[in-house]
């Protein structure tokens, strides 16, 4: 049986551990926290969404970008100071615009795809993770947002997603709860939302049933491989033992890029912060006044989800500030007024920031299948839809791993 090291203990490496075990191969993963899913995948939106497949590599998705960069408390942050790195990401996500259609209706296709075996493997595991069922509902105050939004349904359709036109009072009907002055929506009635945290340790515990040796505490410090296998070298409380396997899948993250690097590959990976906030809702008035139903509002770039009867998360903004995770009062702000204002019954009197690191690739889309090398292969840079694309990316990983072997004992015979 083949032995296989994931790097990474989020979404992208458990998704990538459990459909290796379920075909067979001896999995093992490396995760430098104590527990799975303490970096992006902690507390992120929570939409499992379809309809926000829409890359971001647009001229006018450009051009409202430096508009924003002006204002402190707009959704996108650039630090002005540069870097190589922050450079070339720039430079690629512009040389990606002319794919943006078709990198659209790839992404929905993908998170179409997707949503079946992520359900599947919840049912099967009995994994409890806040789901709800009741569709995602994107918002517009002007009819230019809403005119932009009815060109991408358009493409989304292409992918296979149905997504309708909403008036104002079909909005109040799907979501009573929602105040404010509105032009219209769209409403995907196939989208849900969940808690990442707990599906991935959900899945977590269900894949070391499987068999999966889960590594925590963990730190890959060293990694290598060539031809015939590969090695990684892992700091455990202060003392580094290095072992071998036949080859190695990285999930890490925004650390993937300088693993890729170690192994030969380049994966121009950039750490894009966001923030959630997750609402307590301790009081049955606050439990009332909460939507159920999931949104985006697209001017704001807010998503929100309802976790379970006590908790309303709402997450966004972009911040291109490097390996920063600080949690900026500025930042969080605009999110504690955006809840006040749709939703003034509820109470923001306790209030949980938290601050996370996309793991994004230039041109949107993640990076999944074999390196340069035979016995290397990613599953990393899912960007803002990691939670959205990462069962369907573990199967395709999986796949590519099953096919590699298969190719290598054809030549071996
Ligand atoms: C504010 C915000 C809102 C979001 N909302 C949504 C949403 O609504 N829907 C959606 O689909 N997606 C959303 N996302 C994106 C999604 O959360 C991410 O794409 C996803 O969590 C990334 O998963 P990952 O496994 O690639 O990375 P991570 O969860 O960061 O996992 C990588 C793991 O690798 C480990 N690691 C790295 N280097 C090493 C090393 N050297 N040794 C050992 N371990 C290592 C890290 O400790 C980490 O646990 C959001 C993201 C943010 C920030």
């Amino acid at each position: 049986m083949q032995r296989i090291a994931v790097i990474g203990g989020g979404i992208t490496g458990v998704t990538s551990a459990y459909a290796l075990a379920k075909r067979g191969f001896n999995v093992t993963v490396f995760e430098k926290h104590r527990y799975a899913a303490m970096e992006t995948s902690f507390a992120n939106g929570g939409q499992l969404s379809a309809s926000n497949a829409e890359v971001w590599n647009h001229w006018p998705t450009v051009i409202k970008g430096l508009r924003w960069m002006l204002k402190n408390d707009a959704p996108l942050l650039v630090n002005p100071r540069p870097s190589w790195h922050k450079l070339s990401w720039f430079a690629e996500f512009i040389a990606a615009i002319p794919r943006y259609a078709d990198n659209t209706t790839e992404t929905t296709r993908l998170a179409i795809a997707a949503r079946e075996h992520l359900f599947q493997w919840a049912k099967d595991e009995q994994i409890e993770f806040d789901l709800k069922q009741q569709g995602i509902l994107h918002i517009y105050r002007d009819k230019a947002g809403f005119d932009h939004a009815a060109r991408v349904s358009q493409l989304l359709a292409k992918g296979g997603l149905e997504r309708r036109a909403v008036t104002p009072d079909e909005m109040r009907a799907i979501e009573p709860t929602l105040a404010g002055s509105y032009h219209g929506g769209f409403y995907t009635e196939s989208d849900a939302t969940g808690d990442i945290h707990k599906y991935t340790n959900g899945l977590a515990r269900a894949a070391a049933k499987r068999g999966v040796q889960l590594n925590y505490g963990h730190h890959i410090n060293d990694i290598g491989a060539d031809e015939n296998g590969a090695w990684v070298s892992a700091t455990v409380d202060n003392e580094t033992t290095r072992q071998s396997f036949d080859s190695v899948v990285v999930c890490a993250g925004t650390g993937s890029r300088a693993i890729a690097a170690k192994l030969g590959d380049r994966v121009n990976i950039y750490p894009v912060k966001g923030y959630s906030i997750t609402v307590q809702l301790d009081d049955e008035a606050s439990q009332q006044a909460a939507p159920t139903v999931s949104l985006l509002d697209d001017e704001t770039k807010l998503v929100t989800s309802r976790l379970g009867n006590d908790r309303f998360r709402v997450a966004g903004t972009a911040e291109f500030n490097g390996a920063n995770r600080d949690i900026r009062n500025d930042r969080i702000q605009p999110l504690v007024r955006w809840v006040e204002e749709c939703f003034p019954g509820v109470s923001t009197q306790r209030v949980v920031p938290w601050a996370g690191l996309r793991p994004m690739l230039p041109n949107m889309l993640p990076k999944v299948g074999p390196g340069r090398l035979p016995t290397v292969f990613y599953n990393t840079g899912h960007g803002h839809l990691g939670w959205t694309l990462s069962a369907i990316t573990a199967e395709m990983l999986a796949d590519a791993v099953d096919t590699a072997q298969a190719t290598s004992l054809a030549v071996s015979r």
